[in-house]
């Protein structure tokens, strides 16, 4: 066993590699992909994968082969869920009759506080297992509904835990300024107390890989918005931002001015926005869960995002207000039905344009030496089916970490 070159060899598979350099979806027919303390030794045809061999040998039957599926925008820990007003507003009820009544974003913020670390990470699991069953091996995870420091950093302390609890990549970001915690500050109170107080306290912590915000008439502007990206950049901390969702507010320029690792949803940004996110690198992150919940009818600038080349990723926004979506799978699918997307922008969106957009490209995304080995195995005869099909699940088996 210790004469073996690799761990561990998946071979007779098709890839889909992502790999940059080779065209489109980087297929490999006749593929193999080696793996050596945790991370990808070879991923290639396999009549050139070197020899001697492995200690364990995994015949894919002709499978497909594709870097695990990454999710990289959710707001997946809170507590509670909001389905009672979702009937609410079935039978009739206003957002404005459902806030007065104390739900809306309210709600998730005081389930949220009352809950324990412990009771936060029991409800999330659930979620995150939905996920992983998809084949999903990296999961970037917001705060947001603590919206108070010791709050804030309990979201994300559970958040963390996650990773110790499944065989999973967690990445966590504040989102401090989300929304005004229910009856306290006002605006510019609630955004000093982010800049000088939470997220300094949060960054001290090590609690959190970025920040982000949310850019908008009913959240923050964007002057508030830049106080707190200044603030990150001074605890050396990446920014991304949810912008020009509702409304063209000026986000992806806003974004693409602090060299943001992503700007998200985009349903509204101008040209301006998608040429300055293109200079900047700032990836689109593309939300279609959240716009077919709210049945929204304006769908992000695809074709400027294109013909800028602004890569897309794509994401479940999985949150309980907006978006309780739990399958990446049906977000890659919606990206093609409502977004107009193609099959490999699509798998490109949840892979490596995914990685991208958290900052993790060098370590994650692509079937590429190097990277760490991180694979979704999936019965199916062409890899268009994992777009094409709804509700249906052909993963195989899924590696994280070489395991
Ligand atoms: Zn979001």
């Amino acid at each position: 066993l210790s004469n073996a070159a690799f761990d561990k060899v998946w071979r007779n598979a098709r890839l889909a590699t992502l790999a940059p350099a080779a065209a489109g979806l980087g297929v490999v027919e006749h593929g193999a992909v080696a793996s050596r303390a945790g991370r990808i030794a070879y991923a290639g045809p396999e009549h050139d994968l070197p020899s001697p061999g492995a200690a364990e040998i995994v015949d894919c039957g002709g499978r497909w082969i594709t870097p695990g599926l990454i999710d990289c925008h959710t707001h997946l820990v809170y507590a509670g869920n909001r389905a009672a007003e979702f009937e609410q507003r079935l039978a009739g009820a206003s957002y404005a009759d459902i806030a007065r009544a104390g739900g809306g974003i309210a709600s998730s913020v005081a389930a949220t506080r009352e809950a324990s670390l412990e009771r936060l990470v029991a409800e999330t699991l659930p979620r995150l297992d939905a996920l992983i069953a998809e084949g999903v091996t990296t999961v970037e995870v917001k705060s947001g509904y603590g919206l108070d420091g010791p709050n804030e950093a309990k979201q994300l302390r559970a958040a963390r835990q996650l990773a110790a609890h499944r065989p999973v990549g967690i990445t966590t970001t504040f989102l401090g300024a989300h929304a005004l915690p229910p009856g306290g500050d006002d605006k510019e109170a609630h955004i000093a107390r982010v800049c000088n107080e939470m997220l300094p306290g949060v960054a001290a912590e090590g609690l959190a890989d970025a920040v982000d915000a949310f850019c908008e008439g009913i959240a923050f502007s964007p002057e508030q918005v830049a106080r707190v990206f200044t603030a990150a950049r001074r605890h050396g901390l990446p920014v991304k931002l949810h912008a020009d969702q509702l409304s063209d507010g000026g986000g992806a320029r806003l974004a693409a001015e602090y060299g943001a690792l992503s700007a998200d949803h985009l349903e509204y940004a101008s040209e301006n926005g998608v040429a300055a996110m293109a200079r900047a690198g700032t990836v689109a992150v593309l939300l279609p869960g959240a716009f077919y919940f709210l049945r929204e009818t304006q769908a992000p600038p695809v074709a400027l995002f294109r013909r800028h080349g602004v890569p897309m990723a794509l994401a479940t926004d999985s949150n309980p207000g907006t978006s309780p979506l739990t399958s990446i799978l049906l977000a890659m699918n919606m990206g093609a039905t409502l977004f107009r997307m193609t099959v490999e922008e699509c798998i490109a969106g949840a892979t490596r344009e995914a990685a991208q957009a958290l900052g993790l490209l060098r370590q994650i995304g692509t079937l590429e030496t190097g990277k760490q080995c991180d694979l979704a195995v999936w019965s199916v005869d062409t890899i268009s089916e994992l777009i094409y099909r709804i509700g249906f699940n052909p993963l195989h088996l899924r590696v994280w970490n070489g395991q």
